[in-house]
């Protein structure tokens, strides 16, 4: 059966309830969202307040406002029919047994019959939910774990209950990867499941130890964050933003379920944590827990003392020295020689966490790749438990941790398993260990996976490289014969991916190739897409004066656009991450865009006192002559200001939806929502659009401008901004050449132009912004600092 869901039921308006509706509507899924009555006023209350608190919330959970007008409220004493017509039925309410089984019975008979029922309890048995429903609906029911937030964060763990059939978790499978976005882990119906137990026995285990050596929270913080590679909330951090209640609720559920668990004496909430929780300290959510805001100060608990001080801790230099190695074997062994506190601190947690990894494996994951892959997308590690250890060494590793096992070291003195001792790792080409089943286990074949050319690559794994065509230092052209052999690749290799005058030549050599052997070309790099022209470049040809050969880099840059544009074949930028600047000018110049939701685009050049000229104003400006056939508009027309605010600000839109919206992509672009099948959705449409008799377009010749009049009346409020002293008198003269470009120049309003006019008038404002002091320093200040300069 097809995974086509046309109506989609939410149980529960709370925190995830909410939020999960909010990232169907974004996939152009209608929700019905339900919650109890409320207890006065409109019986839809409480949803209709989750939907507000919806628009407020950051990260938003929208990718755009109007999503919201696709969820219907809805209460269980009025709409339960409604129900019959979801072919989904998510629930998200309490998390607590009693509440969840009484729902089900009484949503039950509302069910249709093939509708599939799921729930995202965070830990629950599945096996105990599953026995309250009607014998015909056990089938149809499974566990669909998102993560907060469920719109950025990429884990989704899925479940089977002791009867679900394997048909629907293979026609739901597919639609959570590809139409929400997400990364799918099968998890086995286990206490917390596999992210959670392995995160919050990450947490207890860095809590064990940061009391046993007498270290403070922001001093364990700094070690535990992105310096070993994990997120700046690292662990104190992380448990305020979970909340202190959630976090002690999880550990006594696993004191409760997991006893024979050989760590089970450690799930218990340490005594500071239980007296802040007294005291409603709970973290975020109350204002503070074990870190909080004073003024413009972060105090941290001091745990001797039981006040807070101004938080801050360093990394001792000689344990930041070893954290500096390269080599994850050497560094590993220099933690554990070492024998300062904060070493020892961070070679026990490791250690401790690879061995509750391997002694649990077999209970709770089909395989490590399902471990690893839980910790990356569900709590941003960036190499899973497993990943680090096979790094650093596999059997070096585990004989430290057994020497540490017989020294009574480790948290458990249980042994590690026998498998242990049999492998050398267990990421592999051929697949992940499955401690279950004795055995590697290749990557799921559903065919959704095919879309995923390089799916989230685990240490160990082989990497599809396709067929290089040609290459010099900047560009590489390559093909996948296994996908189309007829459709040619290019990628930049430059460093982030940023347009040098090679990468100019080579994506010229691109389009020049693929007209002559190939049935079309698409435009993909590994994330970020392309962050536009060198400036490394740009900064050395003004210092040097050589302001003739800038300006033949521009008309270089003006021209490659024009080739993909115009080329006899179809050009497609598949695009990921981030394209700004030049880097977006591309794009907009291809034949057509498959974007990833999740997209920042933009032409920021203002931020370094430039203006887009690599044909992107000359875009905005055909955009809005456009738009102006189509509609009577004054000049300018509304098109032409809604670009103006964007370019002449250096604002990037967050998504591909905005984006679309601000112009910079085409409202016939393909949006996906899973990153990962930009390429190969790239490379099918390249081949869709050959086969549907592709033919380039004519450059267009008489384009009617807004001209002076248009520069006029944009002016007008740049001058009074600039004189107000809201903006600087740079400030002014780039968004006046901004004007300029996307009005085609200093000429009579309605007037006529041709393309290379648009691209002409960009050139030359450009160039006067480059003989600018001013420009030079927000070159060289973004260049040194990654962020504007405002002069
Ligand atoms: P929440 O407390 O924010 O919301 C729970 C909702 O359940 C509320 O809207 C409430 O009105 C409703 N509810 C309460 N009693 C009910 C009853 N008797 N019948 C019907 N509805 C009732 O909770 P949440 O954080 O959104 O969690 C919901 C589910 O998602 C839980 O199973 C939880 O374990 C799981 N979960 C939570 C998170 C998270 O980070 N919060 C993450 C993943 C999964």
């Amino acid at each position: 059966m097809n995974s086509n869901f046309r109506r989609i039921a939410v149980l529960g308006a709370g925190v995830m309830g909410a939020q999960i509706a909010a990232h169907l509507a974004n996939a152009d899924v209608p929700v019905l969202l339900f919650d109890l009555p409320a207890p006065e006023g409109n019986p839809n209350g409480i949803v209709l307040k989750a939907l507000q608190g919806l628009q407020k919330m950051e990260p938003a959970p929208f990718v755009t406002r109007d999503r919201l007008n696709y969820i219907d409220a809805a209460n269980y004493d009025q709409h339960l029919d409604q129900l019959r017509e979801c072919d989904l039925i998510i629930e998200a309410i309490a998390e607590k047994l009693e509440l969840k089984e009484r729902l089900y019975q009484r949503i039950a008979p509302f069910i249709s019959p093939d509708a599939i029922f799921a729930t995202n309890t965070s830990g629950l048995p599945l096996a105990q939910l599953s026995a309250v429903l009607p014998e015909h609906l056990r089938n149809r029911f499974c566990g669909v774990h998102f993560f907060n937030p469920p719109r950025y964060m990429p884990l989704v763990e899925f479940i089977a209950g002791p009867q679900t059939d394997a048909d629907v978790l293979d026609r739901l499978e597919p639609w959570l990867v590809s139409r929400l976005g997400k990364g799918v882990v099968r998890a086995k119906d286990t206490p917390n499941f596999i992210a959670n137990r392995i995160g919050v026995m990450w947490m207890l285990t860095v809590i064990h130890h940061t009391e046993r050596l007498g270290l403070d929270f922001d001093e364990v913080d700094a070690l535990t964050g992105p310096k070993i590679g994990l997120p700046k909330s690292a662990t104190y951090r992380l448990l305020d933003v979970v909340g202190l209640d959630t976090i002690a609720n999880v550990i006594e559920g696993m004191r409760r379920n997991l006893p024979d668990d050989p760590w089970a004496p450690h799930f218990s909430v340490p005594a500071w944590a239980a007296a802040l929780t007294g005291r409603r300290q709970l973290g975020q959510k109350t204002g503070g827990g074990i870190y909080r805001r004073e003024g413009r100060d972060t105090k941290v608990l001091d745990h001797a003392t039981g006040d807070f001080r101004l938080a801050g801790a360093k990394i001792a230099p000689e344990v930041d020295g070893i954290l500096k190695i390269g080599d994850a074997a050497a560094r590993l062994t220099a933690l554990r020689s070492s024998d300062h506190p904060q070493a020892q601190l961070l070679w026990s947690c490791l250690r401790d966490i690879f061995h509750y990894c391997a002694a649990t494996l077999a209970e709770i994951a089909d395989c490590a790749r399902d471990v690893d892959y839980a910790i990356r997308w569900g709590y941003g590690w960036k190499q899973g438990p497993f990943e680090m250890w096979q790094a650093a060494g596999w059997q070096t590793v585990a004989s430290m941790i057994r020497e540490d096992i017989e020294a009574g070291k480790t948290m458990a003195a249980a042994p590690l398993p026998a498998w242990v001792a049999t492998r050398n790792g267990v990421h592999e080409a051929e697949g992940s260990w499955s401690a279950a089943a004795g055995r590697l286990m290749p990557r799921s074949s559903l065919p959704v996976y095919r879309r995923q050319i390089f799916p989230t690559q685990l240490l160990g794994e082989s990497r599809n490289h396709g067929d290089t065509v040609w290459e010099n230092e900047a560009v590489r052209l390559w093909t996948l014969p296994a996908v189309d052999p007829r459709i040619l690749i290019a990628s930049l290799q430059t460093k982030s991916h940023a347009v040098s005058k090679a990468a100019l030549a080579g994506l010229c050599e691109g389009v020049t190739l693929a007209e002559r052997d190939y049935d079309g070309l698409v435009l993909w790099n590994e994330p970020p897409f392309a962050v536009g022209a060198n400036l490394v470049e740009v900064l050395a040809l003004i210092d040097d004066g050589k302001f003739d050969e800038l300006e033949r880099f521009v008309a270089d840059f003006q021209r490659t656009a024009g080739l993909l544009r115009y080329s006899q074949v179809p050009t497609v930028a598949a695009v990921q991450a981030t394209a700004l600047g030049g880097g977006c000018e591309f794009q907009m110049q291809c034949t057509h865009r498959v974007v990833a939701l999740e997209s920042r685009i933009g032409l920021v050049e203002a931020g370094v006192g430039l203006i887009p000229s690599g044909g992107g104003c000359k875009e905005l400006a055909l955009r809005a002559a456009f738009l102006a056939g189509q509609q009577q508009y004054g000049e300018p027309n509304p098109a032409v200001y809604a670009a103006f605010q964007h370019v002449s600000t250096g604002k990037a839109a967050k998504n591909a939806l905005e984006a679309q919206g601000m112009g910079l992509l085409s409202p016939t672009d393909t949006v996906l929502f899973n990153a990962h099948e930009v390429l190969y959705v790239a490379i099918r449409k390249a081949r869709a659009l050959n086969e549907c008799g592709y033919r380039p377009p004519l450059r267009p010749r008489s384009v009617k401008v807004a001209g002076r009049g248009g520069i006029a009346t944009l002016d007008h409020g740049l001058v009074n901004m600039r004189d107000g002293g809201f903006i600087s008198p740079h400030d002014y003269r780039v968004a006046h050449a901004i004007a300029v470009a996307l009005c085609g120049g200093d000429i009579e309003t309605g007037s006529l132009v041709d393309e290379q006019w648009l691209l002409d008038v960009e050139r030359q404002q450009f160039m006067t912004l480059a003989r600018t002091p001013e420009s030079r320093a927000r070159i060289e200040h973004m260049l040194n600092n990654g962020k504007p300069l405002r002069n």
